[in-house]
């Protein structure tokens, strides 16, 4: 295990076809009942060893037990109802038809525990996990029953804490929000989304991440992207905030993205998980191209404080791009590691 530049994932990893249709988000299962259950421990014990075997070092689940990264937690819960639905604009780019908020939620028992417990059986490895932000789970609902979207951010944060509070107890070292809702809400962000995301994380003694993106390798995003101008600047009203959180690490996008790197000054003293490799794009990096990512990050970063990653989840790619794709982060990170020591005295 490598202390300086460990490296790891943000989340998602593809799903093998006997599970799920593969290269599609929110592909249905393949399996039901108890053959679903067993076919995803396969499938989240194939996404360690995958990662394992291609060097990375703080280990996820790959999200082989989830339709996706935001619903599933959802449908868990109680209070919203995934017949009645509605359409909505989602991060104010694409319309979806989403389920309803109909009562008050409630968590009535644990969603991912038992998973994450099977991920902490697997390796003796760090392990991290994913759940969803309380912002970025409103913006996938029609709220019927609150009207009122802090309201409903500030009931999602204390019901993630529950579940983080019971994940940190199965074992898991790392504790990741998703809130790619920052880059898209900045004035809620500033008025209650950091609150609330702090709520989420209160208390825990596992280490806590951010993950705040620009979205999977999908149309929708790739077309928003292009309305960013050359210079992407959303972070700028996040880091500052984020600096002075609770939150120990911030993961950011930044391979192939328009993201000034300079941006990284405004989280001085935080943890990165560094995007060093594009999600979007099928083509594999070089270890070399990756390496470049990471020198540049390591003006503003402290080498102590630098976790090289993917910019977001794989789920969306062919298999075997992601494996390639594992595998040049190692690489890229082996080299700027061997420059870091024998740079130190
Ligand atoms: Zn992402």
């Amino acid at each position: 295990m490598n202390t300086i530049l460990p490296t790891t994932i943000v989340g998602s990893l593809p799903k093998p076809s006997w599970l799920a249709e593969p290269e599609t988000i929110f592909s249905p299962w393949k399996l039901q009942s108890d053959a679903l259950v067993e076919g995803k421990q396969d499938a989240l014990r194939i996404a360690v060893q995958d990662q394992l075997q291609r060097g990375i070092e703080i280990i996820s689940d790959g999200e082989q037990t989830r339709q996706h990264f935001v619903t599933t937690f959802i449908e868990h819960l109680s209070g919203v109802d995934f017949e009645q639905r509605e359409t909505v604009r989602i991060r104010n780019r694409y319309d979806a038809s989403v389920p309803t908020v109909v009562g008050a939620v409630s968590r009535e028992k644990p969603v991912f525990v038992d998973d994450a417990k099977f991920l902490r059986q697997q390796t003796d490895h760090p392990i991290k996990w994913a759940l969803p932000g309380p912002m970025t789970m409103i913006d996938t609902l029609y709220d019927r029953h609150y009207k009122n979207r802090e309201k409903l951010a500030w009931e999602f944060a204390t019901i993630l804490n529950q579940e983080a509070r019971e994940l940190e107890a199965a074992g898991i070292d790392i504790i990741q929000f998703d809130e790619p809702a920052f880059n898209v809400f900045h004035d809620e962000m500033k008025d209650w989304g950091i609150a609330t995301l702090e709520r989420a994380a209160e208390g825990l003694h596992a280490e806590t991440a951010v993950h705040i993106c620009y979205g999977y390798g999908i149309k929708a995003n790739n077309d928003w992207k292009k309305t960013l101008g050359s210079e992407w600047r959303q972070y700028e009203d996040s880091f500052p905030l984020l600096q002075r959180s609770t939150i120990d690490i911030i993961s950011l996008e930044c391979h192939h993205s328009h993201v000034p790197m300079d941006l990284l000054e405004l989280i001085r003293g935080k943890k990165v998980m560094l995007g060093a490799i594009d999600v979007a794009s099928d083509t594999i990096e070089t270890p070399e191209e990756v390496a470049a990512t990471l020198r540049n990050a390591l003006e503003f970063v402290d080498a102590d404080k630098l976790i090289p990653s993917t910019n977001c989840g794989m789920a969306p790619m062919p298999r075997s791009v992601a494996r390639e794709k594992l595998s040049a982060l190692t690489a890229g990170a082996d080299i700027v590691r061997v420059e870091i020591t024998a740079a130190r005295p």
